[in-house]
């Protein structure tokens, strides 16, 4: 099997790369998130460290499962509730805090793989609704107050991402890396352009809402009257 492993630091990498080569499996191992994200689709298991330099492991994984029904376990050093059930809730398979031992990795890892794999996106919404907005994601269709509003592909794809988990707050490097494909424009406008578009065609300022410093989420669709 070839396991994905996530981990920055090197002796319990080196130290578990070591136990599973042992058990015959080929061991890839990522010490930052965009690494294994980009090594992600050669791999038949993962285990991901929740404490990485580059990224919360949490986002990690999040990004993972939007592309992949891998099987995921989730090593952490937080032992606190929240912070497992947040990495269950966000698509891994099971948990192990650390320090623990190998024997029980690998029996975890083995009762993984016998529950089977996941499908790949739980169903969502397909229509969600804020105020008078509607917005149909399977047939991307937008409509204010039962009349129909065009946007351009690129906003409906903004308004699409937001609307899937509505009161979710979506970063704008996370905007621009799913719906442009592209951390790096970041610093552009492009982005600014497009949310200022949904909102003057809708005529729905509040529809999109800005977090300074955070992102943006779906807001209340509270729009301008009598137009
Ligand atoms: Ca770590």
């Amino acid at each position: 099997m070839h396991v994905l492993l996530v981990e920055d630091d090197n002796r319990l990498a080196a130290a578990l790369t070591a136990a599973l080569a042992r058990l015959g499996h080929q061991v890839v191992r990522a010490g930052r998130a965009d690494d294994a994200l980009r090594l992600k689709d050669g791999a038949d298991f993962v285990l991901l460290d929740l404490g990485l330099p580059d990224m919360d492991g949490l986002e990690a994984l999040r990004r993972l499962r939007r592309a992949s029904a891998v099987p995921v376990i989730v090593v952490t050093a937080r032992s606190e509730e929240r912070d497992v059930l947040r990495g269950l809730r966000g698509g891994a398979d099971d948990y192990l805090v650390k320090p623990f031992r190998t024997a029980e990795l690998i029996a975890r890892m083995e009762a993984v793989l016998r529950r089977g794999t996941r499908p790949l996106t739980a169903p969502g919404p397909v229509v969600v609704a804020a105020g008078g907005v509607r917005i149909d994601l399977a047939t991307r269709r937008l409509e204010v107050d039962g009349r129909p509003v065009t946007l351009t592909r690129r906003e409906f794809d903004v308004l699409a991402l937001l609307a899937r988990e509505p009161g979710v707050v979506r970063s704008r490097e996370e905007i621009l890396d799913e719906v442009w494909g592209d951390l790096l424009l970041s610093a552009s406008r492009s982005l600014d352009v497009h949310i200022a578009g949904i909102r003057a065609k809708t005529g729905c300022p509040g529809l999109v809402e800005t977090l300074r410093g955070t992102g943006y989420r779906l807001g209340t669709g509270e729009c301008t009257s009598g137009s």
